[in-house]
């Protein structure tokens, strides 16, 4: 078996998961030195055909790695937001130019696909550092207390990567998690489903502000892409991996009679398109590392997507990681710090974004969705949105560039 090591130039990193997490850490590594390997289970490194929405908190991240202007020219500002009933009702809405926008918010609001962010994240890295269809067969080393170097063991490659820390960016499943974490609770199922797509736009179903709606047990939002494109995604209460022979008709009869442009979307979407998920959180970690193996993004803390922030602490996750360890070079030091930093903010964001679930979508008793509906409806609309623009004013720390520091480049 060969042994391929990496640790001549800089430190070494294999990173398990080619995601948004695991190629903005990959990214950010890099830069601060660090020489890094990317592991993708599937074929192709890609994501998956829809939305997502990233707040400043989400952007600065990208900003930091100087990709924030290209995420920028990919997606698309909101210019408006709101929520109403099935009915069409608006229970509260903020709409101007963007800036008014972001100032009454306190945050930019910004829609992308995420097989463009994913593209913008792959093409800042090398090549030689991405490998695809890879089965995760073993780590070796690396524990607490024990030498610090980490081997990797990959089933259908005859190597044995070596690296000093290994980084799990490997989602809600974690294989990593499974690993190094065997005591660690399985996801929670949340009692909710959620349907997904990118549908094309047109003139009849034009979506020019990012909306949300609920009715009893469900909800729908729509939001517009770049290129009159719509990103689409309903939720409603079910039983787990229950699934419908047509997805599709299943909306158009759950959502057909909801107010426009819902009716319209679903019209223009096609079933192939439709992206079926069941809603999971996982329970709090007591650590996010463990000797050199750390966890970030979704196996770290996943969290229900009713904040819109999983995608957003994923990339401050990254960042902090880089930024910890650029300031340590002892990496179990920058991993207790990371841990520190990291760990309560995502574990508390986790816990409002089930909240935020049950108050909202979950919610099917008539009295409860009526007191409900009138408590939004009468809460000052730069209030009700601020439990969710708070998040977005973190700021992430600098990641120094190791080229910048050191005056020499870095490896590949
Ligand atoms: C319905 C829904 C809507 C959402 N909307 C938003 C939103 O609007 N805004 C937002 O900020 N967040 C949103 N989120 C959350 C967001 O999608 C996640 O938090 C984010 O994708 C996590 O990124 P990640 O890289 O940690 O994990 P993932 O995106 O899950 O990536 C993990 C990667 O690891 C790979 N992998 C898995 N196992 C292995 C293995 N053993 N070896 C190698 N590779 C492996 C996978 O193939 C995948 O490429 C939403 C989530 C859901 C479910």
């Amino acid at each position: 078996m060969a042994s391929q090591s990496s640790t001549t130039d800089g430190k070494a990193a294999v990173v398990v998961g080619g995601g948004i997490g695991g190629l903005t850490a990959a990214v950010a590594l890099r830069q601060v030195g660090w020489r890094v390997t990317v592991l993708e289970q599937a074929a192709r490194f890609g994501e998956i055909g829809a939305g997502i929405t990233l707040l400043s908190n989400g952007l600065r991240c990208l900003d930091a790695i100087g990709l924030g202007d290209a995420v920028r020219g990919s997606g698309l500002p909101m210019l408006a937001i709101g929520m109403r009933t099935a009915a069409g009702r608006w229970l509260s809405r903020i709409d101007g130019d963007g800036a008014d926008l972001e100032a009454r918010m306190g945050t930019t609001t910004l829609v992308i696909h995420r097989a463009e962010l994913h593209k913008i994240l792959r093409d800042a890295l090398p090549d030689a550092a991405l490998m695809a269809g890879v089965a995760t067969a073993g780590i070796y080393g690396g524990e607490d207390g024990g030498p610090s170097e980490v081997g990797f063991r990959v089933r259908n490659q005859d190597a044995l990567l070596r690296a000093d820390l290994v980084v799990g960016a490997d989602g809600m499943h974690s294989w990593v998690r499974a690993q190094r974490w065997p005591d660690a609770a399985a996801p929670v199922y949340s009692g909710s489903t959620t349907w997904r797509a990118v549908a094309p736009t047109t003139p009849s179903s034009a979506v020019t502000e990012m909306s949300l709606s609920w009715g009893p047990g469900t909800e729908f939002g729509v939001m517009p892409l770049v290129d009159g494109r719509t990103y689409w995604y309903a939720a409603a209460n079910a039983r787990e991996a229950q699934r419908n022979p047509d997805e599709l008709d299943e909306l158009r009869h759950r959502f057909g009679t909801w107010h426009e442009p819902i009716p319209a979307v679903l019209a223009h979407t096609q079933p192939e398109a439709v992206l079926r998920h069941d809603i999971y959180w996982l329970p709090k970690l007591d650590s996010y590392y463990r000797g050199s193996v750390v966890l970030l993004g979704d196996a770290a803390h996943a969290m229900t997507p009713n904040l819109g922030q999983g995608g957003g602490q994923t990339l401050e996750d990254a960042i902090g990681l880089a930024a910890a360890l650029s300031r340590a070079d002892d990496v179990t030091l920058a991993l207790a710090r990371y841990d520190h930093e990291r760990r309560a903010r995502t574990q508390a964001m986790s816990l409002a974004a089930t909240r935020q679930l049950r108050f909202g979508q979950q919610l099917h008793n008539p009295i409860a969705v009526a007191v409900r509906n009138t408590a939004v409806a009468l809460t000052p609309d730069r209030i009700a949105l601020l439990a969710i623009a708070r998040y977005g004013r973190r700021i992430p720390p600098a990641v120094p560039h190791a080229a910048r520091r050191s005056g020499r480049g870095v490896g590949p």
